[in-house]
């Protein structure tokens, strides 16, 4: 090649040719460095005739200033960008700088340094010294992360460097990852779980795209069932990726891992530090042949990142609604994994025991072949769900437990078992109010009420960040000590357990309290080894654990998620209790769910009560088909949000005027979202439903064309929405 066109990363930009300088071998994925102006920029190769855009005369071309020492993108994730940015009507610079997520991995392999104790004596000992040297022993690190470790300053440090107590290593910034063996500790399946099993190592040694559905009751081995084809890729010699929906799942999946092949996978989230990203990056783009990565564990984001040579995915819980992004790029990385394979030509697993409808609709259609794993591991039984009905069966005044459900909390303490309590909201109370004037705390920058959080003493915004001290006077009447909360939150139902039962040991479960892998993982051995008799946790809760004293499950509310007007209310709501229901009994002692309800007659709760998943599903079938809801229709928002809301408003009803009108096109709006204001933007939407056979992304994409919007207005798309706010 010695013409090339870029794609960036800044989708200010217009596409930009380059020629190439003689003796520069330059293909299409290369990563380079490029002149613009006085500037220089990254870019990305890619084939001229897919990037439309002005040719500039060969006269004008500026040369290619350098490639990047990576592999070139493969043309199977170049196109897997160009699908995600059409489909979700994103820009592929976008999409493209998730793929180029570790800036640091772009420079070459360099070496770093890190320090370590030498076993000398400083001359002249101070306390703090003394700390350093006491809780230094055995590390290796950068003085930063000494800091952080020991608790002493960079400075105190850095003085015990000059003073030769400790002396700085040099070492290759990206060390290799321990090999995983895919004969580690191989478990003996039960016949039915070695026959999914089979036929998952088949697909993978087809090396061709075939998409599964894993339907496996909670506690039947979805996790050790799909070990075997992961084992079998690792033999090849491939690259396996498993996503999962949250960071305090992944400590539990990687203590499985590690039993089972000997070795952790590597990481990938959003709070590994920058020389994790990058050595993790690098490994991927290695490829096992050459002692990089082999398996990849980790969020959404890890679905973009350059794999060498990519032979499996697994989606785990693939049916959660964190697998949506809701900001920047607007996927869900369900789909996009199943396209990710489908580009790549290799096998991909939905695994989950509360599939989505449409998942289940592709698996009925053909297009996906179901799996199923109908009984649990070892004959252990489902547990029974039972209704506590809340218009009979009142709780105490003041309390949120009704008596039932406190009797059955008593017994599995005195019995030495353990019980779970599910609330899916964090903090103690979700709405404080003034008893003397009736103010309500409210977010500044959002359209949501503070939550009070009693541990941590703030009021805080779920949607924005935003928090305040409670004060001690209503900010509105000035009337002292007259707040009060009102509905529970965990914290509260913890608070409500401690006075019931001032013996147990409880345990608070949210992303709030886990919020590190290193606490997650402390929760996790300490509910293992019955160090907590009572855990009161969100949804956080809900999927992946598996504890085996855990006999009953008590949801406070199983109304909650019904309230809001979501598209997805019922499926939601039915999941999240199946979930957490399914954490019951799993070991050899059965398990109890009670749902504290006001309308046992609701489908959802009776079709939960019933054990009775088949009519969930047919019924909400029937209704999203009548309704035209996906799978059978298709939905789309567009967002529209200023700062100044006479800006927003006016930008809506323009865009309003110049709707497209077709027969298989239904446009609602503009309204104010239901989120009028969240992060200080004023939010105006448009809820576009169509059939499925309307080319949904062009129409919108055209109509969106049609206007100039002032600078300060944000457009967003997204594309088979979740959430409806
Ligand atoms: P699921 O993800 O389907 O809810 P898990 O994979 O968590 O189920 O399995 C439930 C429990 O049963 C786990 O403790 C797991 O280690 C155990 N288990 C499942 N299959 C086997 C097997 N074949 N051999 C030994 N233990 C197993
Ligand atoms: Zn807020």
């Amino acid at each position: 090649m010695n013409r090339v066109r870029l794609l960036t990363f800044n989708s200010a930009l217009p596409v930009l040719d380059y020629k190439v300088p003689d003796g520069m071998a330059v293909e299409p994925g290369a990563v380079v460095i490029a002149p613009l102006g006085p500037r220089q920029i990254t870019g990305i190769v890619w084939e001229a005739d897919r990037l439309p855009g002005e040719e500039v005369p060969a006269a004008k071309l500026r040369a290619i200033v350098e490639v990047l020492p990576v592999p070139p993108l493969s043309a199977a994730l170049r196109r897997l960008i160009e699908w995600t940015a059409d489909y979700y009507c994103a820009p592929m610079n976008s999409v493209a700088r998730m793929v180029i997520s570790s800036g640091g991995a772009l420079t070459g392999p360099t070496t770093m340094t890190e320090y370590r104790l030498t076993g000398d004596e400083p001359e002249r000992m101070t306390p703090q010294r003394l700390q350093a040297i006491d809780l230094l022993q055995g590390e290796q690190a950068t003085i930063r992360e000494l800091s952080e470790l020991s608790g002493v300053s960079e400075g105190v440090l850095r003085g015990l460097v000059s003073a030769g107590v400790i002396e700085p290593v040099t070492v290759a910034i990206d060390r290799p990852f321990e090999p995983a063996d895919p004969d580690f500790d191989v478990p003996e399946l039960s016949p039915e779980q070695r026959e999914v099993a089979g036929r998952l190592v088949d697909a993978v040694k087809a090396r061709a795209f075939a998409p599964f559905l894993l339907d496996g009751v909670t506690g039947s081995g979805k996790t050790e069932t799909y070990f075997e084809p992961i084992a079998e890729t690792i033999r090849m010699g491939r690259q396996v990726l498993v996503l999962l929906p949250e960071i305090a799942l992944t400590e539990n999946f990687l203590k499985r891992f590690e039993d089972r092949f000997g070795a952790a996978p590597v990481q990938w989230h959003s709070s590994l530090k920058s020389t994790e990203r990058r050595r993790a990056w690098r490994a991927i783009s290695q490829g096992p042949q050459n002692g990089g990565a082999q398996v990849v564990v980790g969020a959404r984001s890890a679905l973009f990142l350059p794999y060498a040579d990519l032979g499996l995915i697994v989606v785990d819980e693939a049916h959660e609604v964190s697998f949506k992004q809701d900001d920047g790029v607007r996927y869900n990385a369900r789909d996009v994994s199943v396209m990710r394979a489908r580009f790549e030509c290799i096998p991909v697993v939905l695994a989950s025991a509360t599939p989505a409808l449409e998942s289940l609709q592709m698996a009925e259609s053909g297009i996906y072949e179901k799996l199923d794993l109908p009984s649990r591991f070892g004959g252990a039984e489902l547990p029974h769900i039972d209704c506590i009905n809340l218009t009979e069966e009142q709780p105490e005044r003041g309390r949120w437990l009704a008596p039932r459900l406190v009797a059955a909390l008593e017994d599995r303490l005195a019995k030495g078992e353990q019980s779970l309590l599910f609330l899916n909201r964090r903090g103690f109370a979700p709405l404080t109010l003034c008893r003397n004037c009736g103010f309500r705390f409210q977010c500044p920058n959002c359209s949501a009420w503070l939550v009070e959080h009693r541990l941590s003493r703030r009021l805080a915004c779920h949607h924005c960040g935003h928090e305040t001290e409670p004060p001690a006077t209503c900010p509105e009447c000035g009337e002292p000590d007259c707040l009060v909360a009102c509905g529970p939150g965990v914290e509260r139902i913890a608070d409500e357990v401690a006075e019931i039962l001032p013996e147990a040991r409880i345990a608070v479960a949210t992303s709030d309290t886990l919020n590190s892998p290193e606490r997650a993982a402390q929760f996790i051995t300490e509910a293992e080894n019955g160090a907590i008799d009572v855990i009161v946790g969100t949804q956080l809760v809900t999927k992946g654990f598996h504890f085996p004293e855990l006999t009953l499950v008590g949801v406070v509310d199983a109304d909650l998620g019904l309230e809001g007007g979501d598209l997805r209310a019922g499926e939601r709501t039915y999941q999240q209790i199946a979930q957490v229901a399914g954490r019951a009994g799993r070991g050899s002692k059965p398990g109890e769910v009670l749902l504290q309800t006001r309308h046992p007659e609701a489908p959802v709760i009776a079709a939960l009560a019933e054990g009775d998943r088949d009519a969930f599903y047919e019924a909400e079938t029937e209704a999203r088909r009548h309704a035209g809801a996906p799978p059978f229709g298709r939905w789309a928002a567009i967002i529209i949000s200023s700062e100044d809301n006479a800006e927003a408003r006016q930008a809506a009803n323009r865009l309003g005027d110049s709707r497209p009108h077709a027969d298989d096109l239904m446009i609602l709006g503009p309204a104010p979202a239901p989120l009028a204001l969240l992060r200080g933007r004023y939010r105006y939407r448009f809820l576009i439903n169509a059939r499925r056979n309307v080319e949904l992304q062009r129409i919108i994409m055209d109509w969106l064309a049609t206007q100039e919007f002032p600078p300060g207005v944000r457009i967003g798309v997204d594309i088979d929405p979740y959430s409806f706010v």
